[in-house]
């Protein structure tokens, strides 16, 4: 890795004081160096002409599945337990380690060519490493973990596991990866909801996650039907279940939120457990809206994510974020949730609910060098408006705007090539893998 010089952008910092500013920006090995006017190129190996570009720090997806980037276009027109229940779960029981490969490289390629350089993942029950394994070669930055699910109606036995078994495999994937890639990738335990996992499988999770330091991520609060169930069956609804459990504070970060009410949005922002918030997701599955707003209000830490491709279709951050403000607006009037409070979502907010602001989420000095160029040569993207550059990036970008992303340091995607990926074959393979896939896979009806 070596010094690369950004030439004469428009730089939306994230920093404290929001500052945008045009300017030159400076990368050395893993971390931004410099940031001013006028810096000599002298100073890098490679100087790269920034005048037409907006230069953000690199896109933060609170909730992403890589797994099922395999399903995409493949589970339609379902309510969320259905959606489970009839594809999805049969769907992840039948990968192996080759189909989650393809899955997890068109899942990354995707999401470095549309600007975003950190996940937080959810994997599926099996084959974890594989999912770190492309994320370590292909640099993307990323929390993730296997997901756990230890009990459940309609789950399939391929995916279901001894209590202690997913404990321990958990366990030893948290071993082997938390830290790996130059600090890059770190270890979350994932049980998959609250309808999935017994209470002996989250407590222990609760208990192992603060032994460890590491993060906790489910989903909780997702659909009505789920929160009406696990009142029935545990005279709980999810997010006090999972406090109940020893599952909350700053190292929980939960998808969704649909669901909460006005008691949960305050111990949420009372414990500092962070909400990702998924518009199309939850919009598709017709699951609701979340009362951003509200949580936004009240102080609870918000990410953004698009969950998975099999909901979605598409991992985009630009239409997660540009469908976040459409919902809120349509609901609490045009002066609801301002854009800049969107970007925060993606980029200083995410990195927060990670407890990873110290090191990305903003451009400054000292800082890991993850950030992302948007091309403002479009016919799309003129006139500019630099009093609400926000709006530009959440309602006019596309993420075929995106131009270059990088992460600690690497240029990861660059005009249309994810590093040296073969994407013609990574496209391919994909294909065979899921026709492969889905002649192992147990539909019914
Ligand atoms: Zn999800």
């Amino acid at each position: 890795m070596a010094a690369i010089l950004f030439k004469n952008a428009l730089l939306i910092t994230m920093n404290p004081g929001r500052e945008v500013r045009r300017g030159d920006l400076l990368v050395r090995e893993d971390r931004i160096v410099e940031i001013g006017q006028s810096i000599f190129s002298e100073k890098s190996d490679r100087t790269i002409d920034a005048s037409r570009w907006l230069i953000l720090p690199g896109f933060i997806q609170t909730h992403i599945h890589l797994c099922q980037a395999l399903f995409r276009n493949q589970a339609e027109d379902l309510p969320l337990l259905d959606w489970l229940r009839r594809r999805i779960w049969p769907f992840e029981a039948a990968h192996d380690a080759a189909s989650m490969r393809a899955s997890t490289k068109l899942g990354i390629a995707e999401l470095l060519a549309g600007g975003t350089t950190t996940i937080l993942d959810m994997g599926s029950v099996h084959h974890y490493d594989v999912v770190f394994d492309e994320l370590e070669k292909w640099g993307m930055r990323a929390v993730g973990g296997k997901c756990m699910i230890d009990t459940g109606a309609g789950v399939p036995l391929g995916l279901l596991e001894k209590t202690a078994g997913s404990l321990q495999e958990s366990r030893q994937l948290y071993k082997t990866w938390h830290g790996a890639a130059n600090g890059r990738l770190r270890y979350a335990f994932a049980p998959r909801f609250s309808l999935s996992c017994t209470e002996p499988l989250l407590r222990e999770v609760g208990a192992m996650a603060r032994d460890l330091g590491c993060m906790i991520h489910t989903h909780a609060a997702e659909t009505a039907a789920e929160e009406e169930i696990l009142l029935q069956e545990k005279k709980y609804r999810s997010i006090d279940f999972f406090r109940e459990m020893g599952i909350a504070g700053s190292h929980c970060c939960f998808a969704h939120g649909v669901q909460v009410n006005a008691n949960e949005i305050t111990s949420l922002a009372q414990d500092r457990t962070a909400i990702t918030h998924c518009p199309g997701s939850n919009a598709k599955l017709a699951s609701g809206i979340a009362p951003i707003l509200k949580m936004r209000q009240a102080g609870v830490l918000l990410g953004i994510g698009a969950d998975g491709a099999a909901c979605n279709n598409h991992l985009d951050i630009f239409s997660e974020m540009r469908l976040a403000g459409l919902l809120q607006k349509s609901q609490h009037g045009a002066t609801a949730l301002q854009a800049q409070a969107i970007v925060e979502m993606a980029t200083i907010e995410g990195a927060r609910c990670l407890n990873w602001d110290a090191e990305i989420g903003s451009l400054e000095i000292g800082k890991k060098a993850d950030l992302t160029a948007i091309n403002l040569d479009a016919p799309h993207a003129q006139p500019l408006n630099r009093e609400n550059i926000y709006a530009q990036i959440v309602y006019a970008a596309k993420s075929s705007d995106v131009r270059l992303t990088m992460v600690d340091g690497r240029i990861c995607y660059e005009s249309g090539e994810i590093g040296n990926m073969d994407i013609k074959a990574t496209l391919a393979a994909a294909e065979i893998e899921w026709q492969k896939l889905l002649h192992r896979a147990q539909i019914t009806g």
